[in-house]
């Protein structure tokens, strides 16, 4: 299949590595030069704006921040929707408020566009592997028509209703990750000032109830101080500002979530927004002034 590929940055690139490793022809673009050059010999054909992307492509896919970089890839500044051939269809893979999805969904439909939005979960280390999990929304017919394509990145790819679907699951699945994060870093502070060692405690309960994904892969991190990204703070902080968002149309309760967000937003200002989202830990570290170790 011809497709574009816009935004190769941490998650993006490995992405954009896999559908050609699938047998794909890629036209790619990113804003950000060195991006664009690490797709050099990879048999990608590097493009100098967003518009070269799409000619005579069959999808175009994105891998951006948040919703204005979407808008204004799309919509605004280099007005895709305007550019792509129009039996193309839109599969924007980016963490974006499911209200933007559905509104650029909207724009792209005057043009006769069809768009999924397929947001992922798993990190750098499953974009590489191409084992990411896919949240979709849109169109079934579309979905199963683009499942392999999505299949090719990762190695579950699930349909959750309309289009903003996929965005809704995502947020759902960023405020579980926030709190059980905050949640982790808590228990093991208190764990350690009560006088039991933070490994025994991680060893004894990660078999039981409390035991995760998130809890193998953070409380090792917590116990290191080892806060290199992984996924960093501020998108995580993005995520939440847009849970916030879709919460407050549908007047949903989330104070949890608010919570964190606050926790998140005063790592932020104190210049950690740039570590791994295990760097909660912190803001207990910062009030007791006791560091947690092994
Ligand atoms: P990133 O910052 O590494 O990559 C984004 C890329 O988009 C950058 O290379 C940037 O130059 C490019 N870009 C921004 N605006 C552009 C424009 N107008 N035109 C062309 N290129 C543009 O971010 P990432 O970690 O790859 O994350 C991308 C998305 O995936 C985000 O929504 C993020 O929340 C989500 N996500 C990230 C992870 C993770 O672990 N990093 C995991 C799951 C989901």
């Amino acid at each position: 299949m011809k497709i574009a590929f816009i935004g190769l940055g941490i998650m993006g690139g490995p992405m954009a590595k896999n559908l050609l490793k699938a047998g794909h022809t890629l036209r790619v673009y990113d804003r950000n030069a060195q991006a664009l050059e690490n797709m050099k010999s990879t048999g990608a054909i590097l493009c100098s704006c967003a518009a070269e992307t799409v000619e005579k492509v069959e999808a175009v896919i994105t891998m951006l921040p948040n919703s204005p970089h979407v808008r204004s890839v799309m919509l605004e500044d280099d007005r895709l929707a305007e550019l792509m051939p129009g039996t193309a269809t839109f599969i924007d893979c980016s963490s974006i408020s499911p209200a933007a999805s559905r509104e650029i969904a909207g724009k792209l439909a005057e043009y006769g566009i069809d768009m999924l939005d397929a947001p992922v979960s798993g990190g750098q280390p499953k974009a590489v592997d191409g084992t990411l999990a896919f949240m979709v929304g849109g169109r079934e017919e579309v979905f199963l028509r683009f499942r392999p394509l999505l299949e090719a990145m990762g190695s579950s790819a699930v349909l959750c209703g309309d289009v903003g679907a996929g965005n809704v699951t995502k947020l759902c699945n960023q405020t579980i990750v926030a709190v059980h994060i905050a949640a982790l870093a808590e228990a093991l502070q208190l764990g350690q000032m009560c006088g039991v060692q933070p490994q025994k405690i991680f060893e004894a309960i990660r078999g039981g109830l409390a035991g995760s994904t998130v809890m193998n892969a953070k409380a090792p991190m917590m116990m290191d101080q080892n806060f290199r990204p992984g996924f960093r703070m501020d998108l995580h902080i993005k995520d939440l500002n847009n849970v916030v968002e879709a919460a407050g149309d549908v007047d949903a309760p989330i104070p949890l979530t608010l919570q964190v967000l606050e926790m998140m937003k005063v790592l932020h200002h104190d210049g950690d927004g740039a570590c791994d989202h295990s760097a909660l830990l912190r803001y207990y570290q910062k009030l007791t002034g006791e560091v947690l170790h092994h």
